[in-house]
């Protein structure tokens, strides 16, 4: 019999590599995942190969994430467990406004910079609370968008000139509660998005009897780049265009209310990639507002949006995964370009407001699974060998096989390619027998496995060949759902970081695509961040087992804190992950404490949201159980236990548990 081929998916292979493990360095385990590229000093791998967190980088302690899975293991927590790091939030907020403050100081702006959380990006209220205390210092502010958003903000703003802005499309009623909050004496602005909207906030304030804060959302012509590019432009969905916006000022200025228009706003999408995008729409905006406070209406505030980017790739680059700016350099040119425009048109520096909500969480939150198995598309089988019998397509494979070496790749691997769907054709029409099929499909894996390894790590890979090493990749089976976890990777394609939480003394073995455990193809991960490119495949390392148990093995996804929280849905009922929230306490011996548990959704809580009642559930197998005890198909006691069983069933984890 032939020895296996030594391929790079084989099984051999994967030995082989294990040797060039004395050579690896932690060093090239940070490379490899780029941790020190998008962690931006929040993450590292310590000495001992495992992942740790820095949640106040080099001030505090370091957290050893596998200790906190091991923790939240004890408690009853399992995977897919999302750790926050609630000291991170705070570090954000203290970033994004020492930053502007920088910037307002060296340049000489003549006024002050106050930022607004948008609670969309994460609604958690342990989330919005931390930001909110971490920004008490800064006149930090909360921005909605929703009614659900404003009477949630609403309560939780308990300070006299407490900011809340209010974006959106609203009715009579959202704009009656938000002028009850002008009333209780906060700074709640109510940006129009629509012309009528204007006409409703202004008959509404009169009834309730308020001078209403109005802000003005235009429509630039300035646009962003990237996946959320759609927000800014002509076309997009919210605010108003130039005719619309002098219809505006004219109606204000008829109803005597000139005094109340106090922001402009714009936004032209999140995760703005490119900084000349940024420049260019807050150049475009603060002309608006100049010209606008030059016709006698009571502007105080700028207010540019979201969109503050976040490097997720690492590669500090325009693309879309990443940014070609730091956070200093784009609170230098906001301050820059308004303060600039402002000069110009002889008018007073407004406050300057962001409402950066990305930027802030992304940070905070890393998602755990577990991978629980492997499938290859080679396994474990010895290379096809040649019988005197063999059908004339396997001898062909063979030789293409034998030959690789003298080959053209592309030719042999089209052949190759050939071969296997005409021998679909011919089995179906009862040509070909199955144990040839299998031979020639495994001859295909086998060639396909020859050409990706002589192409090594060329820098041109023809378009089939590069998505070849891709299909060729294990599959490591992951106990979550990217429907629930990771939804923009999904919906956008949107790229997180991701890596395995510990092991990373020993270099990984094995390249592979991830997949979930939703039953739905598009339940998979075969894009992942590269500084370079973006890779179809993931390394990581083999599974081990010790005395017959499988070890376990943890891979992070990071960097997960913005809107991927309140956006994931319930796909084959999985439902919220397990939460643990961590605080650094330089009391604790391990310099931090799980502060908040917050366990995941239950069997009966997923069944509820679409309409099964717990206690009707239990009737009905109850009344199953005891027809089956009547007609003697199960013993009492079996029933008995069947119901306990099924009790017990709806109170765990949606999620499967080893
Ligand atoms: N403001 C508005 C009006 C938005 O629509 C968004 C999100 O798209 C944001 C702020 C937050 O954007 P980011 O999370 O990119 O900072």
């Amino acid at each position: 019999m032939n020895p296996p081929i030594p391929t790079p998916y084989s099984a051999d292979f994967r030995s082989m590599s294990n040797t060039s493990s004395d050579s690896w360095s932690l060093d090239d385990a940070r490379e490899l995942y780029g941790i020190h590229q998008w962690g931006l000093g929040y993450f590292d791998i310590d000495d001992n190969g495992n992942v740790v967190a820095s949640p106040q980088m080099a001030e505090g302690a370091s957290v050893e994430i596998r200790a906190v899975i091991e923790e939240a293991r004890s408690r009853g927590l399992t995977p897919p467990l999302l750790i926050r790091f609630q000291d991170i939030l705070r570090h954000r907020v203290e970033s994004i406004n020492g930053a502007f403050r920088k910037a307002i100081e060296e340049q000489g702006y003549r006024n002050t910079y106050r930022g607004v959380f948008p609670v969309k990006v994460n609604h958690l209220r342990e989330v919005v609370e931390e930001l909110k205390a971490a920004g008490q210092r800064f006149d930090f502010g909360l921005e909605v968008g929703s009614k659900p958003e404003l009477f949630a903000v609403m309560a939780l703003q308990d300070e006299l000139n407490d900011l809340i802005i209010c974006n959106g499309y609203k009715d009579s009623k959202f704009i009656h509660m938000a002028l009850m909050g002008t009333k209780l004496g906060k700074k709640v602005i109510i940006v129009v998005e629509k012309i009528e909207e204007l006409h409703q906030v202004v008959a509404i304030s009169r009834q309730v009897g308020v001078d209403p804060s109005i802000g003005i959302r235009v429509r630039l012509q300035s646009k962003s780049q990237g996946i959320w590019a759609e927000s800014g432009g002509e076309h997009a969905k919210f605010g108003l265009s130039l005719n619309d916006l002098l219809a505006a000022t004219d109606y204000l200025e008829k109803e005597g209310l000139k005094h109340c228009l106090n922001l402009i706003h714009f936004h032209i999408g999140s995760q703005v990639p490119d900084i000349q995008a940024v420049k260019r729409a807050v150049q475009e905006g603060a002309r608006f507002f100049a010209k606008i406070s030059k016709m006698g209406f009571g502007l105080e505030i700028v207010d540019v949006g979201g969109g503050l980017g976040i490097d997720y790739d690492g590669s500090q680059t325009a693309c879309e995964s990443s940014t070609n700016y730091t956070l200093q350099e784009y609170a230098n040119d906001v301050v820059y370009a308004i303060m600039s425009v402002c000069d110009q048109e002889e008018v007073k520096h407004p406050v300057i407001v962001s409402e950066s909500g990305r930027a802030l969480v992304a940070h905070h939150s890393v998602l755990i699974i577990e991978v629980f198995g492997t499938t290859s598309k080679l396994g474990y089988h010895p290379a096809v060998e040649a019988d005197k019998d063999d059908h004339e397509f396997i001898r062909e494979m063979l030789h293409i096989r034998e030959n690789m070496a003298r080959l053209n790749l592309s030719e042999a691997y089209h052949d190759a390619e050939k071969f296997r769907v005409d021998a679909q054709t011919l089995f179906t029409l009862g040509h070909l027998s199955l144990k040839d099929r299998a031979k020639i499909d495994q001859l295909y894996w086998e060639i396909s496995s020859g050409v990706v390894e002589r192409l090594g790590d060329e820098e041109f890979i023809p378009e089939d060949l590069a998505e070849l090493k891709g299909n060729l990749g294990d599959q490591y089976l992951c106990n979550f759902s990217v429907f629930q976890s990771l939804l923009d990777h999904w919906a956008l394609g949107q790229l997180f970081p991701v890596m395995p939480i510990t092991r990373h003394l020993e270099k990984p073995e094995r390249e592979t695509t991830l997949v979930d455990i939703t039953c739905d193809s598009d339940g998979h991960i075969d894009k992942f961040i590269d500084i370079r490119d973006v890779k179809n495949t993931l390394p990581l390392h083999n599974l081990r087992s010790k005395e017959g148990k499988k070890d376990r093995y943890h891979l992070g996804f990071f960097l997960m804190g913005a809107y991927q929280d309140i956006m994931g849905d319930l796909h084959n009922l999985f439902g919220k992950a397990n939460e643990v929230h961590i605080f650094l306490d330089p009391d604790e011996p391990a310099g931090y404490y799980i502060e908040e548990i917050i366990e995941g959704s239950t069997i009966s809580a997923v069944l509820d949201s679409v309409q099964y009642d717990e206690k009707d559930l239990r009737r009905q197998m109850k009344k199953q159980v005891e027809r089956a005890i009547r007609e003697d198909r199960l013993k009492p006691s079996e029933g008995m236990r069947l119901l306990q069983t099924f009790d017990t069933g709806l109170k765990e984890y949606t999620y499967l548990t080893f």
